[in-house]
């Protein structure tokens, strides 16, 4: 085996506990799984598979050549399985949808009349989900587009609408007043088209409550251990730990600096480890001397810049013994999950597991 400088491990056992979790939670018929950007950076065919042998069903991604990745590894165990790309039509490849069996989101009426288009050249009734916008304004058939549609429903009558949906832009924060009016607006939508299934929740909208769940949830960062709403607890178990390993340590004394622009003196003397893991692992440069580690859960805080291979770290307080080179520094996991670790470095759970790079040592447990 190849020595990585760093090691990341993902529990499968906990992503199939959290989608149960959120299953439970959901007072809809169906509980989706959104696993775009490679299932929010953890693997999706094994992500994928693990999700479905829990008995997801419903599977959510972003681009066409991750559905096709998907259909390709679930197709001969779970053909049952249904794809939606979030994307919408992409022209030009309309082929590789009926190809591997993958489902649009219809986001426009340019999206309706391509689909429509196929099924009327193949002769075919085909499915796909329509997306409302409900005041995100991103994706989704704005407000005159869905005028223009309730005025001649015969755009969508030789499709097969599974459901309709909307995406909540600040679930997160379970008091936003946006997230009734949203709620408002979709239902008002909704009570203009025929009646139809109805998707309207992400992680988020999971743990807002019944009323935001309608039919199909559809949650992401929650399946992978993240707190869906900020202002709420976290029901969901990590899922990722995340080793550094020593490469050196050394003895420092007062006014000396480390690493690059000398961004960090030390005011005494201090053992400094260097761990093999930076910027290019996604660890994020913005944690410079504010991100710390854990050592057999003792926090040892960064010193320095984060440099694009390397961390170095203030082990002054750890015996020397558990700093050798060659023994691992932790950066996610028990004493520290993808939150704590988002908010040092002021962003969402959502850009720390997306970032993580493809250098690490990667092993799956809990298969
Ligand atoms: C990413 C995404 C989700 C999942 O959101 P989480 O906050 O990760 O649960 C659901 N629906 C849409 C449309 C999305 O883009």
């Amino acid at each position: 085996m190849h020595r990585h400088g760093a090691f990341l491990t993902i529990d499968l056992a906990a992503i199939q506990r959290n989608y149960r979790t959120l299953r439970q939670m959901h007072q809809g018929q169906h509980c989706g799984a959104v696993v775009k950007a490679d299932a929010y950076g953890l693997g999706l065919r094994r992500v994928g598979r693990a999700l479905a042998a829990a008995g997801a069903r419903y599977f959510f991604v972003a681009q066409l050549n991750e559905a096709i990745t998907l259909r390709e590894t679930l197709s001969p165990n779970h053909g049952d399985v249904r794809i939606y790309d979030f994307a919408g039509v992409l022209p030009g490849a309309e082929e590789d949808y009926l190809a591997y069996d993958i489902r649009p989101v219809l986001n426009s009426f340019a999206d309706i009349e391509r689909w429509a288009r196929l099924g009327a050249k193949t002769r075919r009734r085909l499915s796909a989900a329509l997306h409302l916008d409900s005041g995100m304004n991103r994706l989704g058939l704005p407000a005159d587009e869905l005028d223009r549609l309730v005025e001649d429903l015969s755009h969508i009558e030789t499709l097969s609408i599974d459901f309709v949906m909307s995406h909540l832009a600040c679930a997160d924060q379970s008091d936003h007043h946006q997230n009734e009016e949203q709620l408002s607006s979709f239902e008002r939508a909704r009570a203009r088209l025929p009646d139809l299934p109805a998707s309207f929740a992400n992680s988020a909208g999971v743990l807002l409550g019944p009323a935001y769940h309608f039919h199909l949830a559809r949650p992401g960062i929650g399946l992978y251990g993240g707190a869906p709403v900020t202002d709420m607890p976290n029901p969901l178990v990590p899922v990722v730990q995340l080793e550094g390993r020593i490469l050196q340590v050394r003895e420092i004394d007062a006014h000396q600096s480390v690493g690059y622009g000398a961004a960090f003196r030390a005011s005494g003397p201090i053992r400094v480890a260097t761990v093999a893991l930076g910027y290019a692992d996604g660890y994020l440069r913005f944690l410079s001397n504010q991100g710390v580690g854990y050592i057999d859960g003792m926090p040892v805080p960064i010193v320095g810049r984060v440099s694009m291979d390397l961390l170095t770290f203030d082990v002054t307080r750890v015996p020397a013994a558990r700093t050798r080179p060659g023994m691992l520094i932790e950066l996610l996991g028990a004493s520290q999950g993808i939150d704590d670790i988002a908010e040092h470095a002021g962003t969402i759970a959502h850009e720390i597991l997306t970032s993580l790079g493809q250098r690490y040592h990667r092993s799956y447990i809990g298969d």
